[in-house]
């Protein structure tokens, strides 16, 4: 008869105080590099009791990232700088190459990306159309283009996890 392995306790511990962490199923604001802060609407939060350090467990990041590049894409009203930071690093260009495929220069990507200058309105909707065009599967609304608002404000998007998927949730 097989000796059945001790299961490794399933709990993990702190790493700045080593108490055990606990696990649990809730919203959790995320912040990406470029500083574009999502929430993650059941996130799985180690946290915990003792010192409250907190870490969160990322399911399928690229998928993440895809979803809230979708919700980016389709908001309203202009990108704000941490969104066209976002949306750079999710083409995974540096900002020189940003700069050649959207015909501006290197200044005005990082301008934009610190927030000491909005978006243009074209490389806008330009930076918007690179990123439909690699995520074919998010099917465009061209008609937003025409709506789409001129001031420049973050949008506050939220995700979810959906089986497998991250869905943009409401
Ligand atoms: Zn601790």
């Amino acid at each position: 008869m097989k000796t059945k392995k001790k299961a490794q306790g399933g709990a993990m511990s702190c790493l700045e105080c080593g108490a055990h962490l606990r696990t649990e199923r809730r919203p959790y604001r995320y912040r990406f590099k470029g500083g574009l802060s999502v929430t993650l609407e059941n996130a799985t939060v180690m946290g915990c009791p003792v010192c409250g350090a907190e870490s969160v467990a990322i399911h399928a990041p690229a998928r993440l990232h895809r979803a809230v590049a979708e919700a980016v894409v389709r908001k309203a009203s202009r990108l704000a700088a941490s969104e066209v930071a976002f949306l750079r690093h999710h083409l995974d260009m540096t900002g020189e190459q940003m700069a050649r495929h959207l015909g501006v220069s290197k200044t005005s990507v990082s301008r934009w990306e610190t927030g000491r200058e909005p978006i243009g309105q074209v490389p806008d909707r330009l930076l918007r159309t690179l990123v439909l065009l690699q995520d074919w599967r998010a099917r465009p609304d061209l008609g937003l283009f025409a709506r789409l608002g001129s001031t420049a404000k973050p949008s506050h998007i939220k995700v979810k996890l959906q089986g497998e998927d991250w869905k943009a949730a409401a």
